[in-house]
């Protein structure tokens, strides 16, 4: 759920997680530009996403951002500029999403701050 914590409350979840079974297609929700793709950098790394495992961003206009996680395959590359309906990669349960129902971990993000994405994740799931 949206705004839940999680782990004792340490955490926020800062995205909802959608139902996918693993090794179906993950939609890009709309033209933008891949900004981060592939597997998160260890402990040096960015810790906003940490446990999200293979993942991918996207910029997009008016500063909103997308964030796409625990995927089973990426196909999208740092820099490339991908349409809405482009294919960003496949479900799977790559980082901590072991254990749970089979997810894609879905964000979005409005000047750097998450908002609820429920109205918009239909466009990441299905291909229209
Ligand atoms: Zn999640």
């Amino acid at each position: 759920m949206y705004g839940k914590t999680r782990n004792g409350g340490k955490k926020v979840h800062r995205g909802i997680d959608l139902y996918r079974p693993h090794g179906l297609p993950v939609w890009c929700f709309m033209d933008g530009e891949v900004i981060r793709a592939g597997e998160q950098i260890g402990s040096s790394g960015i810790r906003e996403d940490a446990g999200y495992g293979l993942r991918i961003y996207v910029k997009h206009k008016d500063n909103v951002q997308t964030v796409y996680g625990h995927l089973g395959r990426c196909f999208a590359t740092v820099g490339e500029e991908v349409r809405g309906r482009h294919v960003l990669g496949l479900s799977g349960d790559t980082g901590n999403a072991t254990g749970e129902i089979d997810h894609v971990h879905f964000e979005v993000r409005v000047n750097g701050r998450p908002v609820n994405p429920i109205l918009f994740a239909r466009k990441v799931l299905t291909n229209g």
